[in-house]
C-alpha cells in the first residue's frame, strides 16, 4: 500500500505586511486567551514590523488577550519608544524580553511569554522540562534556563535573556514562566501550545508520587529530530495555523478588527 503525506505546508502563517504582522499577533493573543494561557492583562507576545529594521508589535497594556485586535497592538522601537498612536503604553517587562531576545535572534519573528500555573511550577523544578513523554520530547535538548532577577525591568538584564536563549526555541524563565521564539507568530504559538502540555503532563505525573518511566536517551534524541523544530523550524506551526484561524473566525466574532 502506498501512502501519499503532502510535505507542502500552507502559507497561512506568512508574514510579509505590517498588516499580516498585526493579524497573527492578534491571533496568538486570542488563541492564549482561548487556552486558557493567559493571565488577565499581564505577559507579553511580540512580532517583528516586516521592512522596518528597528520596530517590533506588542500587546496594549490594560487589554484582556481576548480583547486583544490588529489595530490595537502597540508599536514600539528597541530603544523603547512608542511608534504611532494608542490608547495604552505598552508593558515595561514586556519591552525589556521582547525586545532583548528579537534583536539577539535576527532569523526569528516573533516570541511569546506566558505565566500559567503548570509553566511556573515547572519553572520551579531544578530539573527543569523531563524528557517524560511525547510532548516534552519535541523540546529534548532545545531548552534554555535563565535564573530569576525579580521583576525583569532593568536593560542590563537583556544581555542575559539573549545569552541564555542562545539558539534555543524556548527558554524557560526560572521561578517565572515560559517563553518561545519562532520564525513566525504560528510557529511561536505551536511551540508555546505544546511546551504548556508538556509542563501540565509533566507536574500531573509528579502530583501522583509514583515512580516514573524516562525513554532510553537513544529514543529521546530520535523523536526530538523527527520533529519539525528540528527538520526546518521554518514550517513549524504552519500546519495548524489555518485551523486556529477557524476557530477564531467560528468562536471570537470581530478579532480580525
Ligand atoms: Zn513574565
Amino acid at each position: 500500500m502506498t501512502t501519499v503525506v503532502s510535505d507542502a505546508p500552507p502559507a497561512a502563517g506568512a508574514i510579509a505586511t505590517e498588516a499580516d504582522a498585526r493579524l497573527h499577533l492578534a491571533a496568538v493573543y486570542r488563541l492564549l486567551a482561548h487556552y486558557g494561557m493567559d493571565d488577565t492583562i499581564f505577559t507579553h507576545a511580540s512580532v517583528r514590523v516586516p521592512g522596518e529594521s528597528d520596530t517590533f508589535l506588542i500587546n496594549p497594556y490594560g487589554l484582556l488577550f481576548g480583547e486583544i485586535t490588529p489595530s490595537s497592538l502597540v508599536k514600539m522601537s528597541y530603544d523603547g519608544e512608542l511608534r504611532g498612536p494608542s490608547n495604552y503604553p505598552a508593558n515595561a517587562a514586556g519591552y525589556v524580553i521582547h525586545s532583548a531576545v528579537l534583536q539577539a535572534r535576527p532569523e526569528i519573528s516573533c516570541a511569546v511569554h506566558t505565566h500559567t500555573r503548570a509553566g511556573i511550577a515547572l519553572s520551579c523544578l531544578e530539573e527543569g522540562l523531563l524528557p517524560l513523554n511525547q510532548f516534552a520530547l519535541e523540546f529534548h535538548g532545545k531548552v534554555g534556563y535563565h535564573d530569576y532577577e525579580g521583576v525583569a525591568l532593568d536593560m542590563d538584564e537583556q544581555e542575559r535573556l539573549g545569552r541564555d536563549l542562545g539558539a534555543h526555541p524556548v527558554l524557560i524563565l526560572r521561578n517565572h514562566g515560559l517563553l518561545t521564539v519562532g520564525h513566525t507568530p504560528a510557529a511561536a504559538f505551536y511551540l508555546m501550545y505544546y511546551l504548556e502540555q508538556a509542563a501540565r503532563v509533566q507536574m500531573d505525573v509528579l502530583a501522583t508520587g509514583r515512580p516514573y518511566r524516562l525513554p532510553p536517551e537513544a529514543v529521546a534524541r530520535h523523536t526530538a529530530g523527527q520533529f519539525s523544530t528540528s527538520t526546518d523550524p521554518t514550517r513549524t506551526g504552519l500546519r495548524m495555523w489555518p485551523a486556529m484561524l477557524r476557530l477564531l473566525d467560528e468562536t471570537q466574532p470581530g478579532w480580525r478588527n
